[in-house]
């Protein structure tokens, strides 16, 4: 270990309700954890406007003031709140290293992976800033759909989320349009006969989202195409809903960490525990089907209460093999 190495007891990566919820816990439990808030800070979260489904807040409360006042949380009771970037891993030994921005070195007697998923968008210029103004575009039904109560709106893709989402989006909106660019779904039968069968739902297979359309504020409709006849319409819609895939943000993990196909950690059933002993993950990282800032944060609890119990293993084991050879 050089000098400028630097040990931590708990390191977390990622600064959403998981990260911030795990380094609340943690450091209430006297690991002096650090945690580096990486590229966007908050995390998803702040791209969202108003949160009402996080309990504790009953007038509800915009994505990023709630990311400011757990952070507010985590750093009352001394959590080592950093910018930076994590940009390497080896945990191959016992002790895990990390690397931030390429440089600086430290190693770790825990890890607490918090650094969630991002949700895919199509990439239009009109979709990403009606995104950006927070005025009609979405990439999560169960946060935003409540307020397209008795309206009309547009949701693009044909896996089980989507369908999922638009089935939700059903019960609230005068009427849902499911994009499909195939001519078949990617969802389970049972996902996609409920959507058929679902009266206010009309699906324009083979069809195309080629812009969203405003009035420089807010959505207003959805020009698309059908990518067999060419032919084009202008729906009207307020809300345009994306549910295309999300992608975890664990790339950096994958030589050392056992993920599924699309990249999510698996952790151990009912626990934060990763293959990796002292490594844990909690939050969208290891979750593709709740994905809620509850669910999240539940799980950075799970994790600092995990790391704390490995730690005092490890103690105990310490003070047993140090006792053997007073
Ligand atoms: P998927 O990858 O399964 O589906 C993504 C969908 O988006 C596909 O239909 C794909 O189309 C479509 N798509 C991708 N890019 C574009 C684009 N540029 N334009 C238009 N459409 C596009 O993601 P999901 O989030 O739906 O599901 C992820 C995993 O989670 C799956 O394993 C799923 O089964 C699971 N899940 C399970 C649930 C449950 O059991 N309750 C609920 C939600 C998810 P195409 O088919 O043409 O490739």
């Amino acid at each position: 270990m050089s000098d400028s190495t630097e040990r931590v007891k708990c390191l977390i990566i990622g600064s959403g309700p998981a990260g911030y919820t795990a380094a609340i816990y943690a450091a209430r439990a006297n690991m002096e954890p650090v945690l580096y808030q990486g590229t966007q800070p908050g995390g998803q979260l702040t791209t969202t406007t108003e949160v009402e489904n996080f309990p504790g807040y009953p007038e509800g409360i915009t994505g990023p003031e709630m990311m400011m006042e757990l952070k507010a949380q985590a750093e009352r009771f001394e959590t080592d709140v950093r910018d930076g970037w994590i940009t390497k891993v080896d945990f191959s030994g016992s002790v895990h290293k990390v690397w931030v921005n390429d440089a600086k070195e430290i190693h770790c007697d825990t890890v607490i992976i918090s650094t969630g998923a991002t949700a895919k968008y199509l990439g239009l210029e009109s979709e990403q800033k009606y995104l950006k103004l927070g005025g009609g575009v979405s990439a999560c039904a169960i946060c935003d759909g409540f307020f397209y109560k008795g309206q009309d709106v547009v949701i693009v893709g044909a896996g089980d989320s989507a369908c999922e989402e638009a089935h939700y989006l059903s019960k609230l909106c005068k009427k849902v349009t499911m994009l499909v660019r195939r001519d078949v779904f990617r969802a389970s039968k049972i996902m996609a006969n409920r959507v058929k069968n679902t009266e206010n739902i009309e699906i324009m297979f083979n069809t195309n989202a080629i812009e969203v359309l405003g009035d420089g504020q807010v959505v207003t409709g959805v020009h698309v195409r059908n990518n067999v006849n060419g032919k084009e319409k202008e729906l009207q819609a307020t809300g345009f809903f994306v549910a295309i895939g999300h992608k975890p943000n664990t790339d950096i993990f994958k030589d050392y960490l056992d993920l599924d196909e699309t990249g999510y950690i698996i952790n151990k059933p009912g626990t934060s525990k990763t293959n990796v002993e002292g490594v844990f993950v909690s939050g969208d990282a290891a979750d593709h089907v709740y994905r809620q800032a509850v669910t999240a944060a539940g799980t950075g609890c799970m994790a600092a209460l995990d790391a704390e119990r490995y730690l005092a293993a490890k103690d105990a084991d310490f003070e047993v093999s140090t006792s053997t050879y007073n």
